[in-house]
């Protein structure tokens, strides 16, 4: 920065979008969000997408998946509607989901690959992150849909999709946001200690709200949550992207601590419970 065609993310810019309910909101209209993550061998990604969706103000989580994550999430957020999906039969039946986020932690297996096609056969918003990304780079005609497409990648995620190394990803940061949001027909959310998002024909947007403290697992689970939180409530995935990252970031830094207190490592967790006061400030 400056470079041509990138523009920083203030503050201004996001308080002007975050969605808050208005006096006649009901649940619905304030979007309901399906989550798809998780597996029997790995549950926490789910609690954790989960939660960033609880916490950023979705009118409701919907959650599908196996029957352990749905075990676990059920008793960590009871806010949430769970729902035991096979692979088979999918998500088609699920109602009223006007956005889905699927990948944390699903699995890279065929069965996933079934599931996650379910989700991405949807006419709604979607975003991609994690396991759903691999899953994606093994078939990439996933991502060729109707609907509006939101990917989450970190640099190792990218250069998969892209087929290029995580090296190169990360020299030329810039360049591979555009390029997949361009080859791909997505927006691109690219995480690191900076975070682009990647429209074509929009400028790049970057974030630097977030800290190092966020190097932590989990974390990006919960800024799929986040973001998918603000599809349902009718943002544009450019839009939505755009907030989640900074939300995710001040809460991140709100969890840690200040500069006065000093600072002290958070889990991931924290910032999903950071979401409030964030938003607040
Ligand atoms: P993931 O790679 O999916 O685990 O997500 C990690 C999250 O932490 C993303 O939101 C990253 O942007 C963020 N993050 C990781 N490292 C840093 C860092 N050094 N500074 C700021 N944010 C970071
Ligand atoms: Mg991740």
């Amino acid at each position: 920065l400056p470079e041509p065609g990138v523009a920083a993310l203030g503050a201004a810019d996001v308080t002007g979008l975050l969605p808050r309910p208005g006096a006649k909101s009901d649940k619905y209209r304030r979007g309901v969000v399906g989550v798809v993550a998780g597996s029997d061998r790995f549950t926490g990604a789910a609690v954790l997408a989960v939660g960033g969706a609880v916490r950023a103000g979705a009118g409701l989580v919907r959650f599908a998946s196996a029957a352990e994550p749905v075990r676990q999430v059920r008793a960590r957020w009871p806010e949430a509607v769970t729902k035991i999906v096979t692979p088979e039969e999918g998500v088609r039946e699920t109602g009223r989901v006007q956005a889905w986020v699927v990948g944390p932690g699903m699995g890279t297996g065929d069965e996933a690959f079934a599931l996650a096609r379910s989700v991405l056969d949807s006419d709604v918003p979607v975003l991609v992150d994690a396991d759903g990304l691999t899953l994606c780079a093994r078939d990439r005609s996933l991502l060729r849909r109707a609907a509006p497409t939101l990917i989450t990648p970190h640099a190792g995620e990218l250069g998969r999709l892209l087929g290029v190394s995580v090296a190169e990803v990360e020299a030329r940061r810039l360049r591979h946001a555009r390029r997949a949001a361009d080859e791909l027909g997505v927006t691109v959310l690219l995480k690191g200690s900076t975070t682009l998002v990647a429209q074509a024909g929009m400028p790049v947007r970057v974030n630097t709200t977030g800290t190092p403290w966020l190097a932590t697992g989990g974390t990006g689970d919960v800024l799929a949550g986040i973001a998918g939180a603000y599809l349902a409530a009718g943002l544009s995935c450019y839009d939505a992207a755009s907030c989640a990252a900074y939300m995710h970031g001040l809460a991140a830094r709100v969890a840690a601590g200040g500069p006065e207190g000093g600072e002290a490592p958070i889990a991931a967790l924290d910032v999903a419970l950071g979401l409030p006061e964030a938003i607040r400030r």
